[in-house]
């Protein structure tokens, strides 16, 4: 299949959507990003990988971080993680309280923020303090993109903590219900740091390729998660990965995927390949527009399909 056509067809027939959606403003750094921005990457297992756009370009990964530290935490604590966090839909925004308080603290999946709130916590407690978790979650990343170099932007994630009531709000709601148990600060700006980390499209599919194929690294053969674990987080990311427009995702694009408000969304086609797409300008629900649009004409025109 030649890729690179697709991507390059792809290019231009997303350039008249460039200008729809709009970027988040609620995190103040990042509502200064230009919208015009596109780049997309598809990675195979034999580490080819075919890009187009501004794909050396480092953007937020924010909520895509949530696939990671679900995923450390996963390995942790196995079946025992799920007395905390749900794997159901959550049919609301990612911010949202409401569910929260009638589901007595316990958040309905790790991809809404409440859910990854509790992992981050989850993870803290294990690596005692919130710099180890900290540092745990960088190497984490490291280690499956394969670069050293991956870092978080500070600007962007102290800039998310004078905006970070909401967030703080969920964490106290679920200390309140016994569901927390470090600093409720602490944790917040544990996760605004992750969420914080920056990668371009390049290195984030390529730090996907581990999920496309059963938690094994096919280039470094490095086993990073098991088989069966590998499978329950594509059905999450393909249930929960974009909230409450997740049916539609699936329906309009049909891989498990995860999003984020910087506009990045990060898709697998087990056994072949990781996706990764980025432009900033989001959709109602707070997924990227053209991305979601650039992934659908993708399984369109290659014919990739999980069904
Ligand atoms: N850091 C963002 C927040 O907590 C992540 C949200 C997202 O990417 N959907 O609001």
């Amino acid at each position: 299949m030649d890729y690179q056509s697709i991507l390059n067809e792809i290019y231009d027939e997303i350039q008249p959507h460039l200008d729809e959606g709009k970027v988040a403003d609620y995190i103040p750094a990042l509502a200064k990003v230009d919208k015009s921005q596109f780049a997309m990457t598809v990675t195979l297992g034999d580490g080819s990988s075919y890009s187009v756009g501004d794909y050396e370009k480092r953007f937020s990964i924010q909520s895509i971080s949530k696939v990671f530290t679900f995923t450390l935490a996963l390995k942790i604590y196995s079946k025992a993680l799920y007395h905390r966090v749900g794997v159901e839909p959550s049919g609301n925004p990612f911010n949202s309280l409401v569910q929260l308080e009638y589901e007595f603290g316990k958040p309905r999946n790790p991809f809404i923020n409440a859910g990854a709130l509790v992992i981050t916590d989850s993870l803290i407690s294990h690596y005692k303090d919130n710099y180890n978790a900290l540092e745990a979650i960088l190497n984490f990343i490291r280690d499956i993109t394969d670069d050293k170099s991956i870092c978080f932007d500070a600007e962007v994630a102290y800039s998310e903590m004078e905006h970070g009531d909401r967030n703080l709000s969920l964490a106290y709601l679920m200390k309140s219900f016994n569901n927390f148990e470090n600093s409720v600060e602490d944790t917040v700006m544990t996760y605004f740091k992750h969420c914080a980390v920056k990668m371009n499209t390049q290195e984030l599919s390529r730090s996907f390729l581990y999920l496309a194929f059963d938690g094994k690294d096919p280039i470094s053969e490095k086993e990073f998660i098991s088989q069966s674990q590998t499978r329950r987080i594509n059905a999450v990311m393909l249930t929960c990965g974009h909230y409450d427009a997740s049916g539609e995702f699936a329906f309009h694009v049909g891989l498990p995927a995860k999003s984020g408000v910087g506009g990045g969304i990060a898709a697998v086609v087990p056994g072949k390949m990781s996706i990764a797409v980025w432009s900033p300008a989001l959709n109602r629900y707070g997924n990227s527009h053209a991305g979601t649009i650039a992934l659908e004409l993708f399984t369109q025109k290659s014919g990739v399909s999980i069904f």
